[in-house]
């Protein structure tokens, strides 16, 4: 069966416009118009995905985020949030909240599509095994292996899964409550500054590779391909 996508969006015309769209990509979608009865219908339906508005009559988007992000069930559901305004502000809002990804209004619905398909692909589960190399670093799910340039990576669980967090999703911005949430798991309860800390020690086990890891100020870290690799 194709994954279910569920949009939340009050303006017809947009929800009418991804549906179509989203429909013809091959998914199956379930649409509503109000925020307070989307988030029963995600707590019911269990989608694979979910495309949010921000703006909403009911609860507002960031409501229905913080939600979902509440519930063990839909903690780590993937959210792909619609917002009309592109500051910059909103965005770090956004991703504080919990949103995997964003769209700024007006999009294509062929960005739309494409956006959705490469949170899904992300969030598989399959995604965690096999061997993903980028840049310099490879990392294997099995057995919790990690090499730097060759060189093999005396890492703990922790920081292992860290590292294949970050070398999963190279290029993006990760806040560290996402990878509170993401890597140490939706019981942990911590502080940030522990994400700094394994940050630190991984920085400094990968040595030159440790630049791969860039500090982004006042958002989190993002993992950088081919940096300090030699290349
Ligand atoms: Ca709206």
């Amino acid at each position: 069966m194709s994954e279910l996508v569920m949009l939340i969006e009050d303006e017809k015309e947009i929800r009418e416009l991804a549906r179509y769209n989203l429909e013809r990509a091959g998914y199956r979608v379930a649409s509503l118009a109000d925020g307070e009865q989307g988030l029963a219908r995600v707590f019911a339906s269990r989608p694979d995905l979910l495309v949010l508005d921000l703006m909403l009559p009911g609860l507002t988007g960031l409501e229905v985020l913080r939600e979902l992000r509440g519930e063990p069930a839909t903690r780590d559901l993937p959210v792909l949030v619609l917002t009309a305004r592109s500051t910059e502000m909103d965005r770090l809002l956004g991703f504080e909240h919990g949103a995997d990804d964003y769209l700024v209004k007006p999009f294509s619905p062929r960005e739309l599509v494409a956006r959705v398909r490469a949170l899904l692909r992300r969030a598989r589960p399959e995604r965690a095994e096999g061997s993903l190399a980028v840049g310099g670093l490879v990392v294997d799910a099995r057995p919790h292996d990690a090499r730097w340039n060759g060189r093999a990576l005396d890492l703990t669980r922790r920081e292992f899964a860290l590292l294949a967090f970050f070398a999963h999703h190279a290029g993006r911005v990760l806040s560290r409550e996402e990878l509170l949430r993401k890597v140490w798991g939706y019981d942990y309860v911590g502080e940030t500054r522990t994400v700094d800390v394994h940050v630190r020690r991984l920085r400094v086990k990968l040595g030159d590779g440790g630049r791969a890891i860039e500090t982004v100020t006042g958002a989190g870290y993002k993992f950088i391909a081919g940096q300090g690799d030699g290349a």
